[in-house]
């Protein structure tokens, strides 16, 4: 199957990648197995180490049905050998900085990132010996001069939560590998059809199939891609000793999601296109940073590395009293776009990230790098996803507040 699908199309691959008719009862769409455990016909070893890749299922925790049809559609929609489900978004990174970094390695960060992937690498992985030096990935001198014999894992977010900062990732690439490191790519915000990520070098794609993969708001999960030989490795750090497994239920629920990725992708590009430029001609609005205007510091780099520009915008509205007082209008007068946190959704989110707070206890950054987030993000920003309403309601929703 998985051969086969990789010489179909983006939209089919999404659709049938992972899944065969119910070969007893003809069901046209996958079942799901809850099942934790699955009954042997022969008698076999009890250690994750036996396993190979076409064991039969044993445990859920190490495989389940539900959850590797999700994988095999995954890896065929990101082209890679193979997929690792995880819990969540966050099970995913850790399960990378885990399994890829012991005491005395080296790991080279997104300085600005997920506030859950800044908090694990600069709060957690120190207390395990683990070195970490978190850079501004959008300078490549300063990525260069962040290498070290001891670097292990280069941890690349594009663009970045929540400014919109892109970081050049063939260039970083290189120099990861040059150095003898992986690079692990945070592409959550990008999802998988929005890069191309085997040219563009990277060795692990990760996901929060929270956001864009499900795509409705309804499941928390995360997914790693990459060759057979990482993801296997992952698998038996990641799920069978720290147990940070996908539910079936909710492996069931992304796939779903997931068969409409490219549709919904294309969607949301043109959807937050629209908004965007409204929003570039409102007086309320003093900045807006989507990668897809020609305004965006690095548009250039986008059209070069981005095949969809996403859903995803940020922009300013002044100093953070503004801020404030535009949120609590918006808490109280929105009605298409909900005042939450997430993304990727085909309802529109909006929230407001003011920028002190978010540099003193995320991200800690120290001058040049406080300058280039403030470049990008002012004294503060609204976070919006451009969900799949009609553009001109969401337009129209914003406008009272704007
Ligand atoms: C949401 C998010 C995560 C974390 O995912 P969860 O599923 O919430 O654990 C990681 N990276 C990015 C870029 C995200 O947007």
């Amino acid at each position: 199957m998985t051969k086969r699908n990789a010489h179909t199309g983006e939209m089919t691959r999404a659709i049938h990648a992972g899944e065969v008719p119910d070969p007893t009862t003809g069901a046209s769409a996958p079942a799901i197995h809850m099942s934790s455990t699955f009954v042997s016909h022969e008698v076999s070893g009890f250690s994750a180490h036996d396993l190979t890749d076409d064991s039969p299922f044993l445990y859920a925790r190490w495989a389940n049905p539900s959850v590797q049809l999700l994988e095999r559609k995954l890896s065929a929609m990101q082209r890679t050998e193979e997929t690792l489900c995880t819990a969540s978004g966050m099970a995913a990174a850790a399960a990378i900085m885990l399994t890829f970094l012991s005491k005395g390695d080296h790991l080279v960060v997104s300085d600005v990132s997920y506030a859950g992937v800044a908090e694990l690498a600069r709060d957690t992985l120190p207390r395990y010996g683990i070195e970490v030096t978190p850079v501004d990935m959008s300078d490549l001198d300063a990525v260069a001069n962040a290498m070290r014999p001891n670097t292990k894992l280069v941890h690349v977010e594009s663009p970045v939560n929540p400014i919109m900062r892109l970081a050049d990732i063939a260039a970083i690439a290189k120099l990861a590998h040059d150095g003898g490191a992986l690079l692990s790519c945070d592409a959550t915000f990008a999802s998988p059809l929005g890069m191309d990520t085997e040219a563009l070098g990277i060795d692990l794609v990760m996901h929060s199939t929270t956001k864009y993969v499900g795509g409705h708001g309804d499941a928390v999960g995360g997914a790693v891609c990459g060759s057979a030989e990482l993801i296997q490795k992952m698998r038996l750090e990641a799920s069978i000793h720290h147990g940070g497994i996908l539910s079936p239920f909710n492996a069931w629920l992304i796939s779903r999601g997931a068969a409409t990725l490219p549709l919904r992708m294309k969607a949301h590009q043109a959807g937050a296109q629209a908004v965007a430029e409204w929003l570039e001609t409102r007086d309320a609005v003093s900045h807006v940073m989507y990668p897809g205007l020609p305004s965006h510091p690095q548009h250039d780099l986008a059209k070069q590395q981005m095949k969809n520009f996403s859903g995803m915008l940020s922009f300013q509205v002044g100093d953070v009293a503004a801020g404030e007082r535009i949120a609590k209008a918006m808490i109280e007068k929105l009605q298409v776009v909900h005042y939450a946190v997430s993304l990727g959704h085909h309802r529109s989110l909006i929230f407001w990230m003011e920028t002190e707070g978010l540099l003193d206890t995320s991200f800690r950054l120290t001058d040049a790098a406080r300058e280039s987030y403030r470049a990008f993000a002012g004294d503060g920003i609204f976070r919006l996803s451009v969900g799949l309403e009609d553009a001109e309601d969401i337009i129209a929703d914003l406008a009272q507040v704007l």
